[in-house]
């Protein structure tokens, strides 16, 4: 706990005295560009890797980086997506995924999650149209990266059925959209899904 105390004390005699009239501007209100969808997992840092500031990203995690289906009650991620794409009017959504996700793990093994029924139920209620679809592929050499690339289709697909998302998907004077990304933490590599369905990674 102490680093993260000797931290605050460093943004608070460092950084935010820098920074003093952005931080004032936010606190009158925020007005983020971008609703950033990902994994809970700690080495994923939205801001470091978009290098984005306070303000810009609204950023909806948990593990899988997964979307309950539109109408699904319990959890805040419908609250939080309503929120984002209704009130505050964001005009992109992202749903970042990343290799060597542990919940993409438990998803494809069950096994490895046995030991943790809240873990368990989680991906049974959320990732079972993930899990069907890789079930049902072709693709074995690269299942790990093909695997965690369907997942964010299956949420993509699953947020553009959000009322809210489908109106501003049909939206001429204020439209949105959304977008798939797959990001590779130990090459520093993102991967964009394209027109075609496909990823790319994005040229350095
Ligand atoms: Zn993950």
């Amino acid at each position: 706990m102490k680093n993260l105390l000797q931290g605050v004390h460093h943004f608070q005699t460092q950084v935010f005295p820098a920074h003093r009239e952005r931080f004032s501007e936010l606190a009158q209100g925020q007005a983020p560009s971008t609703l950033f969808i990902t994994c809970s997992d700690s080495r994923i840092d939205p801001s470091l890797l978009t290098q984005t500031a306070p303000g810009e990203l609204f950023v909806l995690r948990n593990a899988g980086n997964l979307v309950p289906a539109p109408g699904w009650s319990e959890g805040g991620e419908a609250a939080a997506i309503e929120y984002a794409v209704e009130a505050l009017g964001v005009r992109n959504v992202v749903v970042c995924g990343h290799l060597g996700c542990g919940a993409l793990g438990g998803l494809l093994e069950p096994s490895s999650v046995a030991e943790l029924p809240a873990v368990r139920r989680w991906l049974q209620q959320h990732g079972e149209e993930t899990r069907y679809r890789i079930a049902q592929s072709r693709v074995a050499d690269e299942l790990p990266r093909f695997a965690v690339e369907e997942n964010v289709r299956v949420q993509l697909e699953r947020l553009a059925r959000y009322p809210a998302v489908r109106r501003r998907l049909r939206s001429r004077k204020h439209p949105i959209e959304l977008h798939g990304w797959v990001y590779d933490i130990g090459a520093g590599a993102v991967s964009l899904l394209g027109e075609s369905g496909e990823f790319e990674r994005l040229a350095a």
